[in-house]
């Protein structure tokens, strides 16, 4: 029955002279989502309103499920699009349209009609008052209510005539690209993917490294990252993913400072080269999927430890989270059941049995100078053997 969506955005309609760059990002975004869905739509934009307009066939639940992707919608507007046969062809598809929907049921309605077409025989509010009489005849189930109906019809007279009153949640946010780029360090677990989604949701691009130790962590282990990527860039759009070989790295580090210290240390390490590589991509920031506490390489301490050694600010958006509340946020995002498989990842197979929880960032900087001679090496070859893989 329906043949076009009406999309209503939030925070974008605020942002003044700049409006039509928030616009104009949000119609890319649709069109990147729309192209992984059946049929063939036209996208176009009047008066602050976007509408898409179905050209063929397409699958209505396939459709909504892809435009829950994209940030920048609050809401979705089913639509039913009807050429102008005059009023009393219109009173009859309204009146066949609300029966379609509500069925019977008790409910309260308003009309709001718009005439963006000034030609139309009647005003706005004649065709809201002999509307509304019209379905009070017809449909004895509904009662009129102005101030705070169940129903609200809207009726948008163009030069085609859009009938809509479900409004289904969009997710909220700001389009992407609309606030630049950040790099994601993303591992296998449940919290990384979830920290990439809520930047992205703010309008920022992702691009993401993942820092793999063959052959402590396996290929399934690469490849479930991908995976994790590739259900990310549902909502982001396309992510470079840059897979960096940290086994030498690792390995020196694990032979040259105590035990206790390496998590901090080898997160030091990442970070850097995340900056690094940020750096050349023209990423504004990190992110990360830290929340205070979780682990020993979490709490305050330790952050400031993994902090220092960057440049760039690091957004951690899960930082006053619980592991459950995380948890819901990727079942959600539908990350979670790929973030359980069980495969390791780097951090797991030389984690010590007592990392420390209070690291001294001095004492920790004295030991990376046990580094000093093979460090750097290790960093340029593994910048230099940075495998890229761009997810979609
Ligand atoms: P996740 O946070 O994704 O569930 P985790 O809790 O095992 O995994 P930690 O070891 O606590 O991760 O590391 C904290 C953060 O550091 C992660 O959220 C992620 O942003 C980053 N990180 C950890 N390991 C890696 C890795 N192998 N590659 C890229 N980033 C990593
Ligand atoms: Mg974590």
């Amino acid at each position: 029955m329906f043949t076009a969506f009406l999309i209503k955005y939030a925070e974008i309609g605020i942002k003044g002279k700049n409006r039509y760059l928030f616009e104009d990002a949000l119609i890319r975004q649709i069109k990147y989502a729309l192209k992984k869905c059946e049929g063939k739509f036209l996208i176009h934009k009047t008066q602050g309103r976007i509408f898409i307009d179905a050209e063929s066939a397409f699958d209505f639940d396939e459709v909504v499920d892809h435009l829950k992707t994209v940030f920048g919608i609050a809401g979705i507007c089913p639509v039913i699009v009807t050429e102008d046969e005059g009023f009393e062809q219109l009173t009859a598809t309204v009146i066949k349209y609300l029966e379609d929907m509500y069925r019977g049921k008790e409910k309260t309605f308003k009309v709001q009609a718009r005439r963006t077409r000034k030609n139309y025989p009647k005003d706005s509010l004649e065709i809201n008052r002999d509307m509304g009489e019209a379905i009070l005849k017809a449909l004895p189930n509904m009662k009129v209510d102005v101030h705070n109906p169940d129903i609200m019809l809207n009726i948008e007279i163009r030069e085609k005539i859009y009938i809509y009153s479900e409004i289904i949640p969009g997710p909220g946010g700001m389009p992407v690209g609309t606030g630049g780029k950040a790099m994601l360090l993303l591992s296998g677990g449940i919290d990384s993917p979830v920290a990439g989604y809520m930047i992205a949701k703010r309008g920022v691009k992702i691009d993401a490294v993942y820092f793999h130790a063959p052959p402590y962590t396996s290929d399934r282990a690469k490849q479930k990252v991908v995976d994790l990527a590739r259900l990310v860039s549902r909502y982001t759009g396309p992510i470079y993913l840059h897979v960096i070989n940290f086994t030498d790295i690792q390995m020196y580090i694990y032979e040259q400072c105590p035990h206790e210290e390496l998590t901090i240390i080898m997160r030091r390490y990442m970070m850097r080269i995340a900056e690094h590589i940020a750096k050349e991509t023209e990423c504004l920031g990190l992110i990360t999927g830290e929340s205070i506490g979780q682990v020993a390489s979490q709490t305050m301490n330790s952050l400031i430890a993994t902090n220092e050694v960057c440049e760039l600010p690091v957004y951690r958006p899960l930082i006053g989270f619980d592991k459950q509340e995380i948890v819901e946020v990727s079942e959600k995002i539908g990350t979670y059941e790929t973030s359980i498989l069980p495969f390791e990842d780097c951090c797991t197979i030389f984690v010590a049995k007592h990392p420390v929880t209070k690291p001294n960032v001095n004492v920790i900087r004295r030991h990376e100078r046990n580094l000093e001679e093979k460090i750097e090496e290790l960093v340029k070859t593994a910048l230099e053997t940075d495998e890229l893989i761009i997810v979609e």
